[in-house]
């Protein structure tokens, strides 16, 4: 494996399991498919841009907190620098880097023309107040004001963010830069420029390749049983688009803890239970209570973890009961995971694959805002479904031909056509 500038920045405990290695070794496995050069590789393995930012913020109660804040911008060499910014205690510098190198390959996979980057804060947004929020979020986007722009770095949505966030990132820059400029982050409100269809995106991708996986076995979404791990922007979406499609899910999780019903869960009585329970699913009536490690072990024909990364891993791979696992999250099954599914038979969408819809629907933002033509649902939907069953047939088709593993076909696709791209463009100087 190449060595990274990047490791060793926190101490790793025994089980600590580096995101940002384990991106490395797929890449270092399509490497080895697509037989490519050493110093392409070694180009690849690191990332363009690192920029690590103090955030200090003046709390509700006149005290003043310091957050670390980053942006990893992993490759440009296919267009402008595109991925999302996420809130979540966790956030490291190592994962934001895995993360950004995952667009990377994301993107150009499902053939649109962005390089790869990601943004995160580390911290818990339900322990700040709206008001410090927006502070933190502005703060994060004035540090970061050379590095973004419409034609340079795009933000979006991750976990812990939404289009409110993205409505003080637009506002901050512009009011930086001295004019309106909607076209510096995606996944913003519709009424400065958000697109139709991007809140549901990324869960209306994950339904169609769902969909696409179960017509290859010769089935419909009609009676499958699909387990969600997630309940947020991506879980919760896949969750309304599968049901709406006569799916049936049997159980669903947030961060609280989960729901079961072998019958099938009432989604949108779910949904609204869920808000007006703050935004927990717990103890939703008629179901039963498990936890997120039952979970993961219910016999379904689907599973869907939406939440986090390495969720299913060398402890507990042996539980899972499913024959698909879609992988709605960033990374979250575990490299040794990924090959024990493997070796059993199971299918595994990668999540390079499984959750483009999001970043295709940002992309269809960006061209509507820089062209100020605006579409309805119905096209915008239609335009990230070609793209997205079009992906999974060509996934599918590498596999086939070089009897792979998907996540090593989505690989070899995305990282093939980012190596051709720098080996057409040369190195500058
Ligand atoms: N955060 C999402 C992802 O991981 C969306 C990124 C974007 O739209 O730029 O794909």
């Amino acid at each position: 494996m190449v060595s990274s500038s990047l490791r060793p920045l926190e101490t790793p405990s025994p089980a600590f399991i580096c995101p940002f290695d384990q991106a490395c070794s797929y890449l270092d496995q399509a490497a080895k498919e697509l037989h490519l050069d050493q110093g392409l590789l070694e180009v690849l393995s690191h990332p363009r841009k690192v920029v690590t930012v103090s955030i200090p913020v003046k709390l509700d109660n006149g005290r003043v907190e310091v957050l670390a804040g980053h942006r990893v911008q992993h490759c440009d060499v296919l267009g402008p620098y595109k991925g999302g910014t996420r809130y979540h205690p966790d956030v490291t510098l190592h994962e934001v880097s895995a993360l950004a190198m995952l667009m990377t390959w994301k993107c150009a996979l499902v053939g649109i023309p962005y390089g790869g980057a990601k943004g995160g804060i580390a911290l818990d947004p339900a322990r700040y107040s709206v008001g410090e929020l927006e502070r933190i979020t502005r703060r994060y986007t004035s540090e970061l004001i050379k590095d973004i722009g419409p034609a340079i770095d795009i933000p979006a949505p991750d976990v812990g963010t939404s289009a409110r966030e993205m409505a003080w990132m637009m506002d901050t820059y512009s009011m930086n830069v001295g004019h309106a400029v909607p076209g510096v982050v995606t996944g913003k409100p519709i009424s400065i420029g958000g697109s139709r269809g991007r809140e549901m995106a990324t869960g209306r991708g994950v339904m169609i390749i769902v969909r696409e996986a179960m017509a290859e076995r010769g089935k419909t979404l009609a009676g499958a049983t699909v387990v969600i791990q997630g309940f947020g922007n991506v879980g919760g979406a896949a969750a309304v688009l599968l049901h709406e499609e006569g799916a049936k899910v049997i159980a669903v999780s947030d961060a609280t803890g989960g729901v079961f019903d072998p019958e099938g869960l009432d989604i949108p009585a779910l949904k609204a239970y869920s808000l007006n329970n703050h935004r927990s699913v717990i103890g939703f009536p008629g179901a039963k209570a498990v936890t997120n490690a039952e979970l993961l072990a219910l016999p379904c024909d689907v599973l869907i973890p939406a939440a986090l990364e390495n969720q299913i891993t060398e402890d507990n791979v042996h539980e899972v009961q499913a024959q698909i696992v879609v992988e709605a999250a960033n990374g979250p099954v575990t490299l040794v995971a990924d090959r024990a599914l493997e070796n059993r038979g199971v299918t595994v969408l990668p999540d390079i694959l499984a959750n483009a819809g999001g970043v295709v629907v940002s992309y269809l933002e960006w061209v509507q805002g820089l062209s100020y033509v605006f579409w309805d649902e119905e096209r915008v939907n239609k335009e990230m479904e070609n793209l997205m069953v079009h992906a999974y047939h060509r996934v599918i088709q590498e596999s086939k031909m070089r009897q792979v593993p998907l996540r090593v076909a989505a690989y070899t696709l995305g990282v093939g056509r980012v190596a051709q791209a720098l080996a057409d463009r040369g190195l500058y100087p």
